[in-house]
């Protein structure tokens, strides 16, 4: 294939697919599902819907660290079995080690995946650096801002080279205008030619913040969570401006939707 011709969005790999998906409480209350839905190499996808639809459940199934308690999940055409090892998380939370300074938060996730010492630190310290965090690398989270602080979350994730980056929320703890800088840049690391993950799953209850994103957006309605409608932006050039028209119908459409 010609190197400059772009697959169509169709036709790329399918990194993740859901196959009839259920996810249930008590056995008997059925939370999520079933969901069908292929995530793609390359792109940017999110799920949006109400608090309490299942957003949160559907990224640790694909992630691994929640398994279904019906249908399949699929990394290309191999079942998933325990722990997605192509996809890394970032939290609304943060989650990070209070005690561990920023390179060590970074480099915690690289142990795991087998990296010498030597490398751990070269590649937190890249990771770092692309984040924007360079001079803080021996700081310890309490000395960080929120924004730094999910700024460390995006570094960590990223440094053990994903696949797919799972971000449930990253934005939500953070102020208007932090979180704007933050989904600048997180589209900047996205196209960056030095961060290898090209793929990302953001969950969010923002319709803007998925439109402004998103290639492909999932709308989720509750009870149980399932999904409503599944909006392609591919044509949608960015940056997107909140108050450019075609950015307004795909919005007011989404708020019909889940009203
Ligand atoms: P969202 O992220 O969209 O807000 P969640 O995936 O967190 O939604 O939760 C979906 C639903 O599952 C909610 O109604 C929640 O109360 C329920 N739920 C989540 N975890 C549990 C659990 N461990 N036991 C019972 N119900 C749960
Ligand atoms: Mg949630």
């Amino acid at each position: 294939m010609d190197a400059t011709v772009v697959p169509a969005e169709a036709d790329r790999k399918v990194l993740v697919r859901l196959d009839a998906v259920e996810q249930l409480y008590d056995r008997k209350i059925r939370i999520l599902g079933p969901i069908d839905l292929e995530i793609r190499e390359g792109e940017f996808l999110s799920l949006v819907g109400p608090s309490g639809c299942g957003k949160s459940t559907l990224l640790r199934i694909v992630a691994g660290v929640l398994q279904p308690t019906r249908g399949r999940v699929f990394l290309g055409d191999r079942l998933l079995e325990g722990v997605n090892r192509s996809a890394a998380l970032v939290f609304q939370s943060f989650a990070l080690f209070p005690w561990l300074t920023v390179v060590d938060n970074v480099a915690l996730g690289l142990e795991a995946r087998g990296l010498g010492v030597h490398e751990r630190l070269k590649k937190a310290e890249k990771y770092i650096d692309l984040a924007g965090l360079a001079g803080y690398e021996r700081a310890y989270p309490k000395e960080l801002s929120r924004g730094m602080k999910q700024l460390v979350g995006v570094a960590r994730a990223l440094a053990v080279e994903p696949e797919l980056l799972c971000m449930d929320e990253p934005f939500s703890a953070l102020d208007v205008l932090t979180a704007r800088t933050m989904r600048d840049l997180v589209l900047d690391l996205w196209a960056s030619p030095q961060v290898l993950t090209k793929s990302i799953l953001l969950v969010t209850h923002s319709i803007e913040e998925a439109v402004s994103l998103s290639d492909r957006v999932v709308v989720l309605k509750a009870n149980p969570g399932r999904i409503a409608d599944m909006v392609d932006l591919t044509s949608l050039p960015r940056p997107r401006r909140a108050d450019a028209p075609a950015v307004r119908e795909v919005v007011d459409r989404m708020y019909t939707l889940l009203a």
